[in-house]
């Protein structure tokens, strides 16, 4: 088991409803630690740059749409096993399927309004990371 770092988002849905705290509790509650926090509002390019593996999917325009129509919090968190740990906190993609306990079971709304994002890899975990943070805006 290593310690990693994974990349976090808390979409516009979950900060629209007031749902920063009660997401980041969770977070923390799991044993993650947060190494880098800020809120950001995305501009159009930043959002596609961002989900660009998704850009040939029918719902790329939409989903950039929703990215950009709110504030949102970007994190870095770390721990043991991280990614997988962020990502099975987060429950499916679908909140419909999310297993009771996570995050989008609790607060997800839909499918694209789905409350988070978390890498789904080590490569992807660093380039997101990368993205969002530069090396003097994470905590050692
Ligand atoms: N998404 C969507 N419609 C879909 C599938 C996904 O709007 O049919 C959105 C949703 O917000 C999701 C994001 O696109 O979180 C990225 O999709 P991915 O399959 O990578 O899911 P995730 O890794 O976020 O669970």
């Amino acid at each position: 088991m290593a310690i990693e770092k994974t990349f976090s988002i808390i979409k516009p849905d979950a900060v629209e409803r007031g749902l920063i705290a009660e997401i980041l509790k969770m977070i923390t509650d799991s044993g993650l630690k947060i190494k880098g926090m800020k809120m950001i509002h995305m501009d159009r390019a930043k959002a596609e740059g961002f989900y660009a593996v998704h850009s040939e999917r029918p719902f790329f325009g939409e989903l950039v749409d929703y990215m950009i129509s709110g504030p949102v919090v970007v994190s870095c968190l770390e721990g043991e096993s991280a990614i997988e740990k962020y990502r099975a906190l987060m429950g499916a993609t679908n909140p419909a399927e999310a297993a009771e306990g996570t995050i989008r079971a609790a607060y997800g709304q839909d499918i694209q309004n789905n409350s988070c994002h978390g890498s789904d890899g080590p490569d992807t975990a660093k380039t997101e990371v990368a993205y969002f943070f530069n090396d003097n805006e994470l905590v050692g």
